[in-house]
């Protein structure tokens, strides 16, 4: 991304593409980044655009803002009934194409390594009330800038040291908390 194209939210620099999706969602928070680099690692690997998204399927144990993330990059929707939630609060994904194969059942699993972003953690000055005091503007700014360390983070580490991405046979059962690659 050059200077020239380079738009910021905050402190963070965004891509023209990702401020398409902050205007569709509302603004800019981690779940959204890493929706947006989930979907990013699928559209590549499964070669996945809104144009062919009836041929795909996809699916999140979530229910966070990285669905909207999916949906609006992937064209999978839940309008389309090609886009599932099961919300266990797991950043685990799911693609596939449609019709899943009928014997090997591949599927590309996406599951988020690393906590990079923990709402607890970054409360631990805010253990109550958050709400109020998030209006003073001292302590707003400091929230801000910790959520805005997160989102960088979520934005510009490579794929590999955020999430494990493999392929798994999804027949018998998606978002199954029983199945081995969702734990
Ligand atoms: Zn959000």
């Amino acid at each position: 991304m050059s200077e020239a194209d380079s738009l910021t939210i905050g402190t963070v620099l965004v891509s023209h593409e990702l401020m398409c999706l902050v205007q569709y969602h509302g603004h800019l928070c981690p779940e959204l980044g890493i929706g947006y680099r989930v979907s990013k690692i699928a559209m590549a690997e499964l070669g996945i655009t809104r144009e062919n998204s009836l041929n795909f399927i996809a699916g999140a144990a979530n229910s966070t803002s990285a669905v909207d993330a999916i949906q609006y990059m992937t064209g999978c929707t839940i309008g389309k009934q090609s886009f599932f939630i099961e919300d266990t609060g797991k950043h685990v994904y799911f693609f596939a194409g449609k019709p899943l194969h009928p014997v090997n059942g591949r599927g590309l699993i996406i599951k988020m390594k690393t906590p990079v972003y923990n709402p607890q953690l970054l409360n631990y000055e805010m253990t109550k009330d958050v709400q109020a005091q998030l209006q003073d503007p001292a302590k707003l700014l400091q929230y801000r800038a910790a959520i805005d360390v997160a989102i960088r983070k979520i934005l510009n580490w490579p794929d590999k040291r955020l999430f494990d991405v493999f392929y798994a046979n999804l027949n018998g059962g998606i978002l199954k908390p029983t199945e081995k690659w969702y734990n």
